[in-house]
């Protein structure tokens, strides 16, 4: 076991080649970390900060975390589950985003989890779907594969499966029909629960800070604009700003440049509302990364 070290890095896994690998890479560098090119050895070092990534499958990361062996982990909040593993979750990161869902032959038409009593249902997700059941009393045989899960059904070796699902297309492409979701997934940021030095504490606190700004970012846009100076008012009413606007006159007599950061999810809205008062000129751009 690992003992308190203040002179070792502090040591993230990352899926070493996946679905989360770009996007949490991404991510690290979104909040200020450099690294050498990561794609040649397992092992990166991090050039600005004392963090080092450790590059692994995906399934080996919640063990790596518990043990100690890795700090941190970047990992799918289904493999977490699936081990029970011991770590502590610190953030859901809004990627990765999936689903465990039972899905059968369309023409079986199985509705609801009593349905799928006695049957054989494959998985790469045995302790989620074994225990989706247990805890209902509803007995199945619950068969392992490691890989191609959907394909079961058709080759006989299971009745119906439970499988990772985000579109929906492979299910469809492979005549099977969504029944049950029975677990919701994004990627997490996971813990060690092994004492760590006060240093590594302090660098995970100011990782998770970096995050908090890095996602409020990812999830506002800039918005500029035009207005007559006497709609300012009622656009400060349509803005749902984090802050009071930036307002500034413009050459034109009685017009206005109007500056402000507004969530993602309601530029339409505001959009169209701004156009009805009078603004022309709006322009929407990316922010890095913020701090309010
Ligand atoms: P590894 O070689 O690291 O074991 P893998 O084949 O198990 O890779 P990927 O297919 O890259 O893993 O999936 C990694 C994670 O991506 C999953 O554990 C899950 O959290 C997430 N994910 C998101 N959408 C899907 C999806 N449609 N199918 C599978 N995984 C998905
Ligand atoms: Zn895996």
């Amino acid at each position: 076991m690992r003992t308190l070290d203040s002179n070792t890095s502090l040591r993230i896994a990352v899926q070493k080649s996946g679905r989360l690998t770009d996007k949490t890479l991404k991510l690290l560098e979104g909040i200020g970390l450099k690294f050498d090119d990561y794609k040649r050895s397992l092992l990166v070092r991090c050039l600005n900060f004392d963090v080092e990534l450790l590059l692994i499958r995906d399934d080996d990361i919640p063990e790596y975390v518990e043990d100690g062996v890795c700090d941190l982990g970047f990992v799918g909040a289904n493999v977490v589950e699936e081990d029970q593993a011991d770590v502590t979750i610190l953030r859901g990161l809004n990627y990765g985003v999936c689903r465990l869902s039972l899905a059968a032959p369309k023409e079986d038409k199985l509705k609801s989890a009593e349905d799928f009593s006695g049957k054989k249902i494959a998985t790469s997700y045995p302790g989620i779907t074994g225990r989706f059941f247990e805890s209902r009393n509803i007995d199945v045989q619950v068969i392992t594969l490691s890989g191609s899960v959907e394909i079961a059904p058709r080759l006989e070796i299971a009745d119906a499966i439970s499988d990772l699902v985000s579109t929906g297309g492979t299910l469809k492409a492979n005549g099977l029909e969504e029944v049950i979701k029975i677990f919701d997934s994004e990627t997490q940021l996971v813990k060690t629960n092994k004492p760590l030095s006060n240093g590594k504490s302090e660098l995970i606190e100011k990782i998770l800070q970096r995050i908090e700004g890095y996602q409020k970012a990812a999830n506002s846009r800039y918005i500029m604009m035009n207005a007559p100076e006497k709609a300012v008012p009622r656009i400060k009413e349509i803005i749902p700003s984090l802050k009071s606007p930036t307002v500034m006159p413009l050459a034109d007599n009685g017009m206005v440049a109007v500056h402000t950061v507004i969530p993602l999810t309601t530029f339409w809205d505001v959009m169209e509302q701004l156009k009805e008062v009078g603004a022309t000129g709006i322009v929407m751009l990316p922010i890095e990364s913020m701090i309010v």
